[in-house]
């Protein structure tokens, strides 16, 4: 029988832009919802010919919780006619603090999703105005208390690194203010700039940025929280079930504008991407590639690399090549390579490295 593939779905509506954001979003309106329902409509009935199950769902955005409970409740249901998700084991659901209202909360009970990710990014009110977010501190704290009040027994928190303005002091502040709030899973994502967002707002310093880096694993694995994945961190047994699918490597399907999907057609693995225009996605147009085996087992490399487990290396020279050329970064266990803290603070160069000393070792496909 085929592994279930993971699920995603982009809702591609935010009541405002927040500074550094390039996800694609639109400000939520009655005829996008239509051009958005008329899309989805189309790709749950081109992927309902492959038969595939799925055991994980993530609700993503934008920002899922800017639309209305009624219309979020439609697309869901719509969904759940046409694909196999009735035997979920995760069920995620983005919330941000400010725009999650009660009727939120009962429809996501009703629904059976079992985890909530939080946008909280930080604990100070200048930097959340700096970044441009639409909450307060207090509605993090609001938002926190009622979904555990309604029973919700898994809770990640989003907290944002690596910008201007911030300092450890501040990290350490917000930090401390996440702990006290005891959520099951934290991900701490350093601020990336691209093209396309309003401002460019990353602190320039690499120094301070790799001891932010290292403040995120001493405070929060001093906390009872073990880093499963560079930016990921969860009590025991709440590593999430559907980002692992992404860093393992497995197939996932995502539906909405600008959303992504990786699966096995035939024999050809295929990565698809949505369009970013409504219009155009109500057309459901996408770009698809092939992946040749050599860009498979890169993907593989930068993926695997990426958590506490690391990537299987069955070639013994070629382990033992990593250990010579990479030694300071890398701890090879039981066939396994997988990067230390040194390794993970450069985690991209570390794992291009690794993909040449395959390369080099004449043959491709080892793991
Ligand atoms: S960060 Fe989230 S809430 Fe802010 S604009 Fe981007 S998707 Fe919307």
């Amino acid at each position: 029988m085929r592994k279930p593939l993971g699920l995603y779905l982009h809702i591609p509506f935010c009541n405002q832009k927040c500074n550094y954001c390039t996800f694609f979003s639109v400000t939520p309106a009655e005829e996008l919802y239509n051009l958005y329902v008329k899309g989805l409509r189309r790709e749950l009935k081109f992927f309902k010919q492959f038969g595939f199950t799925f055991d994980t769902f993530f609700v993503g955005g934008g920002t899922p919780t800017s639309i209305p409970p009624k219309v979020f409740e439609d697309i869901i249901k719509i969904i759940m006619e046409e694909l196999a998700i009735e035997s979920l084991k995760e069920f995620t659901v983005e919330v941000n603090p400010e725009s999650l209202t009660d009727d939120h909360i009962v429809l996501f009970k009703d629904l059976g999703i079992n985890r909530i990710s939080i946008g909280a990014q930080s604990f100070i009110e200048e930097e959340l105005r700096f970044l441009g977010r639409s909450h307060g501190v207090k509605d993090i704290h609001k938002a926190y208390y009622k979904l555990r009040e309604a029973g919700f027994k898994n809770i990640n928190l989003d907290i944002m690194f690596g910008f201007k303005g911030q300092s450890l002091k501040s990290l350490g502040y917000t930090l401390e203010q996440v702990i006290q709030l005891a959520p099951e899973h934290i991900s701490t994502y350093s601020l990336s700039y691209e093209k396309g967002a309003i401002k460019d707002l990353r602190l320039n310093d690499e120094q301070v940025l790799a001891s932010m880096f290292t403040l995120n694993k001493t405070l929060l694995e001093n906390s009872g929280y073990l880093r499963y994945e560079i930016s990921n961190y969860a009590k025991p047994g709440f590593e999430s079930l559907h980002n692992l699918k992404y860093w393992m490597h497995n197939f996932y399907i995502g539906l909405g504008p600008s959303a992504s999907g990786y699966y096995l057609n035939g024999k050809d693995l295929l990565r698809y991407k949505n369009t970013r225009s409504m219009v155009k996605y109500a057309k459901m147009e996408r770009e698809y590639e092939t992946l040749s085996p050599e860009e498979w087992l890169l993907e593989e490399i930068f993926l695997k690399t990426r958590t506490k487990w690391g990537i299987e290396v069955k070639d013994e020279r070629i382990r033992k090549k990593i250990k010579e050329e990479l030694g300071e970064y890398t701890i090879l266990k039981e066939g396994r390579v997988i990067l230390n803290d040194k390794g993970l603070l450069v985690h991209d160069a570390i794992s291009l490295k690794i993909g040449e000393i395959y390369e080099s070792s004449g043959k491709q496909i080892y793991v």
